[in-house]
């Protein structure tokens, strides 16, 4: 495998000569196997040199995929000015994190971008460029992608959320016996870790078993552990904690990139020999410009497959329609900024105001994602999370509770059943970021447990061991109310709306595979779902306007 860096600056192209050593283009990632496939990680502004040397060569017949780990600036603006999509003859895949709020018809805002496609193409509206996306000349075309994995030719490639402030993949590449990770952006998911103290915690050792056994591990590594106190939240890691993880997950090359665009040459070297003072492995490096890498050979073994993997193209949408988030914060400045991401993304809420309405909530309203308060004597969060898992016998933990605190307490968390953290302040863009993930992850887990006799074991869907009155709980409180979703009471038509949608979207997509087994049960389920009406319709009892508060 033959690894190119094209751009290797964060957050805004950085050029001078305190920047030509390591480069000033932003993020962009060449890979080509031994039997010739091409991959382009990420369309920074490093991608318009790339587009340049592929054309000029013969370029008649070219084809390539782009994967895009998300849709900040950094890592698309190259896209208006990669040649190969303007040339007739060449045929590009396109590739990028499925956004959450992906149809209007399931109450997102319809200005938000519904898809990869529309987010790509909002860069070259008329006020932006004069040439749109519709008037690339190559033959694209656009995969939402989710967690899970897929296959280019001879290259593997898995899935995995990041921790930043948009939804952002990582890519795991394994060909020709070689195993390549880019993660950009990431922020670790403990701050106590960022802060290169204390162990790995729950979601950073994910994240570690995403990237083991790399034999190249391409990291965002924007800043220091001493910088990360003034950077929190802005969704990038401290050197020293990919240090850390590359040690445990055993990765045998690391590539540092993402540079911060205040950093100059003489402050990437110092950099580089503190790190190596102290770490003999990995072979540590800072990515530049122009750097190429020679990994593995020809004859190295096809790409391992680790049981029952899933589809990371899987269309998901009938399963978006149905989720409902569960919210028991207090706080009044976390609660408005959840308000807000929930809003934004579409996604209908209910208050959990006492530790005892939990498992009548969970059986009534099959969440799909609880979002609890730790804060003591005030609140406390632990108590209801070690409730919810009593009371819906979530011994599995199968429904994601992601709690919010002044600081983490990963022992504490672990024994309560807390899967993530939100710790405040945070903003609404990392809050919509870390929700859509959950909800997406749910959405997936929903379809591998597979039709509708499968989607009764979901924990939204589990038994509660302690029931309430039946009369008090019948009118929920939603938290953040979307007036569209049946305000009048009425059960709205959002279901079917969802489920044709989704039929639509899959006989338009530009690749469908029409004739596998796959999609006719994926058609045979949307119908059966539509035949079955407005039965798993929520109550719609929800107050016609936002309170503002979480009460
Ligand atoms: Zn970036
Ligand atoms: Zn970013």
């Amino acid at each position: 495998m033959r690894i190119q860096f094209w751009g290797t600056r964060g957050s805004i192209a950085t050029p001078g000569p305190g920047t030509a050593r390591y480069g000033g283009n932003t993020s962009c990632v060449e890979v080509r196997s031994a039997r010739g496939t091409l991959v382009v990680i990420d369309c920074g502004t490093g991608a318009r040199a790339l587009g340049r040397k592929l054309m000029s060569g013969d370029a008649n017949g070219l084809r390539g995929n782009l994967l895009i780990s998300h849709t900040h600036w950094d890592h698309i603006q190259g896209i208006p000015f990669f040649e190969p999509l303007f040339a007739r003859s060449t045929e590009w895949d396109i590739f990028g994190p499925k956004a959450l709020n992906a149809s209007p018809a399931l109450g997102a805002s319809p200005d938000l971008g519904a898809s990869l496609r529309e987010a790509l193409a909002g860069q070259m509206q008329y006020d932006y460029f004069p040439v749109t996306l519709d008037e690339c000349r190559a033959r694209i075309r656009f995969h939402d992608l989710v967690e899970g994995s897929f296959d280019l030719d001879d290259i593997k490639v898995s899935t995995r959320y990041l921790n930043h402030p948009a939804l952002t993949l990582a890519y795991r590449l394994e060909a020709d016996g070689v195993t390549v990770v880019y993660a950009c952006d990431h922020e670790p998911h403990s701050h106590t870790v960022a802060l290169d103290e204390g162990e790995l915690a729950e979601q950073d050792r994910r994240h570690v078993e995403f990237v083991e056994g790399a034999d190249l591990l391409i990291h965002d590594a924007q800043y220091t552990a001493e910088e990360y106190p003034e950077k929190i939240g802005w969704g990038h890691s401290p050197v020293e904690y990919v240090v850390n993880v590359s040690r445990h997950a055993r990765v045998k090359r690391l590539a540092l990139t993402h540079h911060d665009p205040l950093r100059e040459d003489g402050a990437i070297d110092r950099i580089i020999a503190t790190v190596r003072q102290h770490a003999s492995s990995p072979d540590i490096f800072a990515a530049f410009e122009g750097q190429v890498l020679e990994l593995g050979s020809a004859r190295g073994k096809s790409p391992a497959r680790r049981g029952r993997e899933f589809d990371a193209e899987t269309p998901i949408e009938p399963e978006l329609s149905e989720q409902s988030v569960l919210v028991g914060v207090t706080d009044a400045d976390a609660s408005a900024v959840l308000c807000e991401a929930l809003r934004a993304e579409g996604i209908s809420s209910q208050t959990l105001s006492n530790v005892d309405m939990a498992g009548t909530l969970m059986a009534k309203e099959r969440p799909v994602l609880a979002i609890l308060e730790h804060n003591p004597p005030g609140i406390n969060g632990m108590d209801t999370s070690r409730e919810i898992r009593r009371q819906t016998k979530d011994d599995e933990q199968g429904l994601p509770i992601l709690m919010v605190a002044e600081q983490e307490d990963q022992h504490g968390g672990d024994a309560a059943g807390i899967t993530d953290w939100l710790i405040k302040p945070f903003t609404v863009a990392c809050a919509r970021a870390k929700i859509s993930a959950w909800l997406l992850r749910t959405a997936c887990q929903s379809i591998q447990m597979g039709d509708a006799a499968g989607r009764e074991h979901l924990p939204g869907a589990m038994e509660a061991v302690h029931a309430e009155p039946a009369n008090a709980f019948d009118e929920p409180m939603a938290l953040c109310p979307l007036p569209e979703k049946g305000a009048d009471g009425q059960p709205s038509e959002k279901f079917s709306d969802a489920d044709k949608s989704a039929l639509l979207w899959m006989y338009g997509r530009e690749i469908a595979a029409f004739d596998t087994p796959a999609f006719s049960s994926k058609v045979g389920e949307i119908i059966v779902r539509a035949a079955a009406g407005h039965q798993r319709m929520r109550p719609s009892t929800m107050p016609p306007r936002f309170s503002g508060q979480g009460a």
